[in-house]
């Protein structure tokens, strides 16, 4: 029986409890459920607390990348550099385009994408680079933004697990041209169903991006150029200005997590997390890597604590999105993933178990 589970969004709405029920209820006699006060309120708010111009709520964060994508212009038979070793949600938003996907392999000691492996990918069909801040974890984005910059094409970043987390004292998401949050209950910056938003400073893709999200349409709802239906609605906005307000925290309570698990583990079969310098990790998850993957995870499982798969094989060798080419520090770091639980309300006594049981691992 698992009695630690790998993640607990309903531990964060429990601890939040009153004022959710109370934001909540707000929405339900208001009359407004979609894009009304609560949308615009948390927009204004996350756009503050990001320290970037302008936000755009909208229905998940597959969404928020495949909006980024099309206010950078992106069309069929262009190319954009993303990383295999990610969610397959970043690869969907880039086939929904249209545009070829290329992949890229990533860092060793980081898992982030390879500045050096976007370089040799770029070709003159290339217009864009998804970083994925993948587990919390800044990318380079000294080197990917100039490597962008040199080649002229836009740098998206994927925040999806990343929100709260800085690279040089920026929050995560206002480096690049764009920036692509998801608020899936799971998510550092969870909601009660799907969410998610795109972050920028420039006013161009903000227009685009607002209007897009609703068929084109402008203020007068006048459509300008065919869009979609992505809307971020009142009660999701509602429970996220409420746990907005707790990101901070909860991210140092993952912190706190993390900081045990490295300091303590001491297993020397299991390799670590490390975290890049000048940056600020969200932990989103905690990944370890085992060369047994499958008999640690097996050996968590029996003793009651649930392990998980991030991710449970590259993106290039995933069905519907599979392509032949080698990505060797990818399948490497794939075959040996194991995610440990992570979430803000993990109790000490829990950590120091998963602690004792990793330790007597072999
Ligand atoms: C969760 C996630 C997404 C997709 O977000 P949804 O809200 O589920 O659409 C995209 N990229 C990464 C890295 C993710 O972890």
């Amino acid at each position: 029986m698992i009695n630690i589970p790998l993640t607990q969004p309903y531990s964060e709405i429990n601890f939040l409890n009153k004022e959710i029920k109370k934001a909540i209820a707000k929405v339900l006699s208001s009359g407004s459920y979609i894009l009304s006060n609560e949308c615009s309120l948390f927009e204004a708010e996350f756009s503050k607390y990001l320290n970037a111009e302008y936000v755009v709520g909208c229905n998940s964060g597959t969404d928020a990348l495949f909006i980024a994508l099309k206010a950078i212009g992106i069309k069929e038979n262009d190319e954009v550099i993303i990383p295999s070793h990610s969610a397959l949600a970043t690869c969907a938003a880039v086939k929904m385009t249209g545009a070829k996907v290329i992949f890229a392999d990533i860092e060793k000691d980081f898992y982030t994408i390879n500045p050096k492996s976007v370089e040799d990918k770029i070709s003159k069909n290339t217009k864009a680079v998804i970083a994925v801040h993948i587990y919390g974890q800044s990318c380079n984005m000294d080197a990917l933004q100039k490597i962008c910059r040199k080649h002229k094409i836009n740098l998206i970043e994927d925040c999806a697990q990343s929100a709260g987390a800085e690279y040089r004292s920026k929050k995560l998401g206002t480096i690049g041209d764009i920036g692509c949050f998801s608020f899936f209950p799971t998510k550092n910056l969870g909601t009660v169903g799907d969410g998610g938003c795109v972050v920028t400073n420039n006013k161009k893709f903000f227009e685009f991006s607002k209007k897009f999200r609703q068929y084109g349409w402008d203020e007068n709802r006048d459509s300008k150029f065919p869009g979609i239906n992505s809307r971020l609605d009142e009660i999701q906005a509602a429970v996220l200005r409420v746990k907005l307000r707790k990101l901070d925290l909860f991210n140092s309570l993952r912190n706190e997590i993390a900081k045990n698990y490295i300091d303590l583990i001491d297993n020397p079969s299991l390799q670590l997390p490390i975290v890049r310098q000048e940056s600020f990790h969200s932990f989103h998850l905690f990944v370890v890597l085992a060369s047994n993957r499958d008999k640690l995870i097996g050996y968590l499982e029996s003793n009651g604590i649930q392990a998980g798969l991030h991710y449970k094989k590259p993106i290039h060798e995933t069905g519907g999105y599979s392509q032949d080419i080698s990505l060797p520090v990818t399948l490497d770091i794939y075959k040996k993933n194991v995610s440990l639980p992570m979430y803000p309300f993990l109790k000490e006594s829990q950590q120091n178990k998963i602690i004792k049981i990793l330790n007597n691992f072999n």
